[in-house]
């Protein structure tokens, strides 16, 4: 399941996160309990000419998990 924003809120990844790293198909997931319920922390700038957000970093700290509901850290599972 991804959680996909709608309308304005919509994010167009400019960059792909992690994947300029690594080839493979990965998911990010909690460290904590596992889930891939899990949110960035990050900077968005607004993109007037494509009129979406840009994502211009995201931390390294500071990421959420909807499952713990808390801060977590990431683990970058690669899937198949
Ligand atoms: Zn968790």
């Amino acid at each position: 399941m991804q959680a996909r924003l709608t309308g304005p809120a919509s994010i167009h990844l400019k960059e792909s996160y992690p994947m300029s790293e690594n080839p493979k198909n990965t998911i990010p997931q909690c460290s904590s309990c596992g889930s891939e319920n899990v949110l960035f922390d990050a900077y968005v700038a607004w993109d007037e000419t494509t009129q979406t957000y840009e994502i211009v970093n995201v931390f390294d700290k500071g990421h959420y998990c909807q499952d713990c509901d808390g801060e977590c850290s990431i683990d970058w599972e690669e899937s198949d």
